[in-house]
């Protein structure tokens, strides 16, 4: 690869209608000009577009806008943090050219298709601030960089060889359920990646474009991280907790050579597998890199949405058992009856777990991996799946209250935010960050 590519974000999907401010002018399917407000709803299966006096322009099954003289489109309320304890909405502005293409039958998703870095100019401040510390922001740009091509050369090959990705749903044996699934990026059939935490946060050029964020991928530009010739899947994270974990704690049962566990810190750290070291560690607050207490630098790392989540390196919540008999039926559909424990199986050297049972008097079920349990056990998500379990228990022996104590925040794999901003700040540059968190692999300049 020797240019840089343009890749299709889908910033909204399922929508029946949306309305959108042309600041300037653009072209619709090539036939008519317009600008200022613009609606388009799904009818009978066709897009229909129109004007803010309700003139319709055209109809299609599919919309495609170009810009003119680079003139951006806003949308009022663009969701973010979707099912996340964070999800909120707001006003996001785009560059670049967009598609509406119907995603069922009434209807259509809103895709962004941008050039490569103005769209990774976007996802670094959205994913941190832009004021956290310059060569973390460098760090950041080569590993979105990174994750997304690779995640694109995946997908390519993947249409030309299928194999079948998705993992089993529920499986049933006599009184027990089995649920394994995992959620990755090639999901996506209409576009390459979504504008959310799903992928990485696109939230167009809402934010200043002027700042070190910007400034860090363009010091940056084509530059990725590759191991034995071949592009690193860079995944990362919030908070590690204290070690960061391993792929197939989260996704399939693969082993990438350079997303091994290491301490976050220069200090060792003790793989954190079993349970008598799960429960050690957790039970404690001791130091890493990620365990920040001190709250401007937090503000100067966090996008102000994030800032709200405090106490991500040890965090608690308690649950009285019907409440979570409750979660436990909505959110798989299945009876378990009274709920008398939650065991925990397997755990990645995080101390993420990645198989627990749930033991009810009419059913039991066995969960995997991390984000399943992290969704079953929250009406949203749990922070991490790196939890101890404490359970107080009435005279029968019947569980009254369960307490989930735990540490870290998001999957746990490849690079720490945190972590690597906390580092930069302390002098580090953005490659020995880099070689931190992703073992024997080096920078390329790909274009
Ligand atoms: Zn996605
Ligand atoms: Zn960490």
């Amino acid at each position: 690869m020797n240019t840089e590519p343009t890749i299709a974000v889908g910033i909204l999907q399922f929508q029946s209608q949306i309305r959108g401010t042309i600041h300037g002018r653009v072209r619709f399917n090539n036939t008519v000009e317009t600008s200022g407000i613009f609606h388009i709803i799904c009818e009978n299966g066709a897009l229909s577009l129109s004007v803010e006096s309700g003139k319709e322009l055209l109809r299609s099954q599919f919309i495609e806008c170009t810009s003119i003289n680079n003139s951006p489109i806003s949308f009022p309320s663009v969701i973010i943090g979707k099912q996340f304890h964070w999800e909120q909405t707001e006003p996001q502005t785009f560059h670049g050219s967009f598609r509406f293409i119907p995603d069922s039958p009434s209807t259509f998703a809103v895709i962004n298709i941008i050039a490569l870095e103005e769209y990774l100019e976007s996802v670094v401040a959205s994913e941190m601030n832009s004021t956290a510390p310059y060569e973390f922001l460098k760090a950041h740009a080569i590993i979105s960089r990174s994750w997304l091509l690779s995640m694109l050369q995946k997908k390519t090959s993947r249409s030309s060889s299928p194999t079948t990705h998705s993992s089993p749903t529920v499986i049933r044996t006599k009184n027990m359920y089995i649920i394994e699934r995992w959620y990755d990026r090639e999901d996506h059939t209409l576009f390459d990646v979504c504008a959310d935490d799903h992928c990485q946060r696109y939230h167009g050029i809402t934010k200043d474009s002027t700042t070190s964020a910007a400034q860090a991928v363009r010091a940056t530009k084509g530059i990725v991280l590759v191991h034995n010739n071949e592009l690193c899947d860079t995944r990362f994270h919030k908070a590690c907790g204290g070690r960061t974990d391993v792929y197939a704690t989260a996704w399939d049962d693969i082993c990438l050579p350079y997303l091994q566990s290491v301490p976050d810190s220069t200090e060792n750290i003790p793989f954190l597998s079993s349970e008598h070291e799960a429960h050690r560690w957790i039970s404690c607050q001791p130091h890493a890199f990620c365990n920040v207490q001190h709250e401007p630098l937090l503000q100067s790392l966090l996008p102000s949405f994030d800032q709200k989540t405090t106490h991500f390196y040890r965090w608690r919540v308690s649950y009285p058992r019907q409440q979570l008999e409750e979660l436990i039926a909505t959110k798989t559909s299945l009876e378990i009856g009274t709920l008398l424990d939650i065991v925990p199986l397997k755990r990645g050297p995080s101390g993420r777990l990645y198989q627990i049972k749930i033991i009810g008097t009419n059913a039991t079920i066995l969960v995997g991996k991390e984000l399943e349990i992290r969704r079953l056990l929250s009406p949203t998500h749990l922070y991490s799946s790196a939890f101890i379990v404490d359970i107080e228990r009435d005279a029968s022996n019947i569980p009254r209250t369960i307490t989930l104590r735990g540490g870290g925040w998001g999957h746990g794999v490849g690079l720490c935010q945190i972590g690597a901003a906390v580092m930069a700040e302390r002098g580090h540059t953005a490659q020995s960050i880099l070689e931190h968190y992703y073992k024997n692999t080096v920078l390329t300049q790909l274009y």
